[in-house]
């Protein structure tokens, strides 16, 4: 389905490939760090305070005065201003780093989404796109900075506490932390199964995200059948397995969560069995049982928050994963190695035994097809739907990479060039129109980025768009709506043969310009796009035979391929497709002729 890449990674390669964008910013990484061990401090030295004025109460109570109270407790009072200072560094610094590298990511995942094929798009769904590039990411962010952070303070308290804690007794420390590695192994080991879940949950939504914008975006189409129950059925399936998966992913969450908790009580029981017992035996002294308790309740406090902190790592990490999915995906159609800028002379365009077929469902669309279009040669294509004009076309500006042959302009094939200096020769005018959200203006200055606006306004007059945009309420200003919602299909097309006005690229392929217009529509439009072909060569898909009449040459294209060739007159005279087409007669009676 919309999940095209089901390779799975280790957490291990996944950190690997992470680490570089860390690193880039190892200068506040590691002053973060600095100071998570700043803050520790605090935590490591309180139960040695209290260890030591119970020791002395106890064992030596003519030392206890005023003044010992009063220097530890100044001391103590001087480390938590600096925990303070340290904690909001961490705090703020910390996060700032993260979202540094979220942005770095992001920004690489669009770059990457830009250069994938029109194939790539055809079999993802865009929600689940946008989840990724956005709440994934977002994970990461958290993921960046406490991942170090959370590990690297846990590792201290326990070294260091352990260090203390032998000097009190080797065999009480040791039989307390003997239980850590048990907690440690059982919460990996739980964790596994809940970051799955969580990798599961991301992808439900994203599926979901997929079904609500394709419903909303069809709401037009949805209220025409009155079909919002059977969208209702959908969304209500999809939302009812995201709830089936969010409830198993907290069964995992409670089952890891209740083992910690068991384990704390395991770790508290061993302390006061095995402590009283060395207080009995006298093997320890009160001050260190107390110290023991305290480190005890500090050690699960950090364990706690290492497996507080696994959901966020199981998230952080499956944010990743997503991004290096995207990142994975292979651009099947890229620049040459040693790919040279195309030089357009006249604009020819040459289909060298095209064969193409779509690179999912290898249907062969066109087969060993030739075809010279000269340079500004005005040539039209028709044929039947489906027949693989709109296919043909999209091969021009490598849309689609031909499965054998080469399409050739002025010479040079295209899969030898670059296809910036490609596509910025060719303009294309197509049947549905997109316009960006944005002013009039800026759409049709999207033709040739930083025009000025006498350009245009000039290349909206050349498409006859000036009037109406001059009469809309800002004029060029005016917002069209998302996708240009705000015009109607002849203003949107209009706006869209401006763009290519300012473009002024060599080539021009209009797929079917005027085919969703009405009639007076249709009529301005044909007038727009015939200045626009003045000195272009041009390829013409049209259905409505009128608009191509005057072309310079006819090809019909059926299913062997090019059927018929030559100019209107030529082509009536003939008698045969063409003529058929052109007197009404229906298409399928076309196909079976053409296949006796
Ligand atoms: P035309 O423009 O002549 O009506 P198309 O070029 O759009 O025809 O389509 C030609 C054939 O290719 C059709 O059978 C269609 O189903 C198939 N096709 C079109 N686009 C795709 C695609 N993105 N993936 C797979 N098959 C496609
Ligand atoms: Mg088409």
């Amino acid at each position: 389905m919309s999940e095209t890449i089901t390779k799975t990674y280790s957490t291990k390669e996944l950190l690997k490939r992470f680490v570089p964008y860390l690193w880039k910013y190892k200068r506040i990484l590691f002053m973060d760090l600095f100071c998570a061990s700043l803050t520790t401090l605090c935590d490591i030295v309180l139960p040695r305070i209290m260890s030591q004025l119970t020791n002395t109460a106890m064992y030596d109570p003519l030392s206890l005065t005023v003044e010992l109270v009063g220097k530890m407790a100044l001391f103590y009072i001087i480390l938590r201003i600096v925990d303070a200072a340290a904690y909001f560094f961490m705090c703020s610094q910390g996060h700032i780093m993260g979202v540094y590298i979220e942005t770095d990511m992001r920004s690489d995942a669009f770059d990457q989404l830009e250069k994938l094929s029109d194939s790539y798009y055809a079999n993802t769904k865009i929600g689940q796109i946008m989840g990724r590039i956005t709440s994934d990411l977002f994970d990461v962010t958290e993921f960046a900075h406490h991942c170090p952070e959370e590990f690297f303070i846990a590792f201290i308290k326990i070294v260091v506490s352990f260090v203390i804690l032998c000097y009190a007794s080797v065999p009480l420390t040791i039989l307390i932390f003997a239980c850590v590695p048990f907690m440690i192994f059982g919460s990996i080991k739980l964790n596994h199964k809940f970051r799955a879940a969580t990798k599961e949950q991301r992808v439900q939504i994203g599926e979901l995200n997929a079904q609500v914008e394709d419903s909303l975006l069809g709401e037009k189409v949805v209220k025409a059948f009155t079909a919002e129950d059977t969208e209702l059925k959908k969304f209500a399936n999809g939302n009812e397995q995201l709830k089936t998966i969010k409830k198993k992913r907290y069964y995992a969450m409670a089952n890891l969560n209740m083992c910690i908790r068991l384990f704390d009580g395991l770790m508290y029981s061993v302390t006061i069995i095995a402590g009283g017992l060395f207080l009995v035996y006298g093997k320890i002294t009160a001050g260190d049982l107390v110290m023991y308790m305290l480190y005890v309740s500090t050690l699960i406090a950090t364990i706690r928050r290492l497996v507080e902190f696994a959901e966020q790592f199981s998230q952080g990490i499956t944010g990743i994963e997503r991004f290096f999915e995207i990142m994975d995906t292979p651009i099947d159609i890229k620049d040459a190695e040693d790919a040279k800028e195309l030089e357009v002379s006249g604009g020819e365009i040459e289909f060298d035994n095209v064969s193409f077929e779509y690179p999912d469902d290898h249907n062969r669309v066109l087969y060993e097809l030739c075809l010279k279009i000269k340079s500004g040669e005005n040539l039209a294509l028709v044929g039947e739907s489906g027949g693989g004009k709109t296919t043909m076309a999209s091969l021009i500006p490598r849309f689609y990479d031909v499965t054998s042959g080469a399409v050739k302009i002025d010479g040079q094939d295209i899969k030898k060039v670059t296809m910036k200096s490609l596509r910025e020769n060719i303009g294309i005018v197509q049947q549905d129109v997109y316009l960006f959200s944005g002013t009039v203006a800026e759409n049709i200055a999207y033709g040739k980025p930083g025009a000025t606006r006498e350009e245009i306004i000039h290349a909206a007059k050349l498409a006859g768009a000036d009037s109406f945009i001059t009469e809309l309420k800002d004029g060029y200003d005016s917002y069209v709506g998302e996708r240009g919602v705000k015009l109607s299909g002849g203003q949107k097309q209009r706006i869209s043969i401006a763009r290519v006005f300012l473009k002024n690229p060599k080539i021009l392929l209009l797929d079917e310009a005027t085919s969703a217009l009405d009639n007076e529509s249709e009529i301005l439009i044909e007038n727009s796009l015939k200045k626009l072909s003045v000195g272009r060569t041009t390829l013409t898909i049209a259905h409505r035979l009128t608009t191509i009449q005057h072309a310079d040459r006819i090809i019909v294209l059926g299913k062997t391929g090019i059927v018929e060739e030559g100019n209107h007159e030529q082509l009536l005279e003939k008698k045969g497709v063409y003529y058929r087409l052109w007197n009404g007669i229906a298409l399928e009676e076309v196909g079976d002729r053409k296949s006796t």
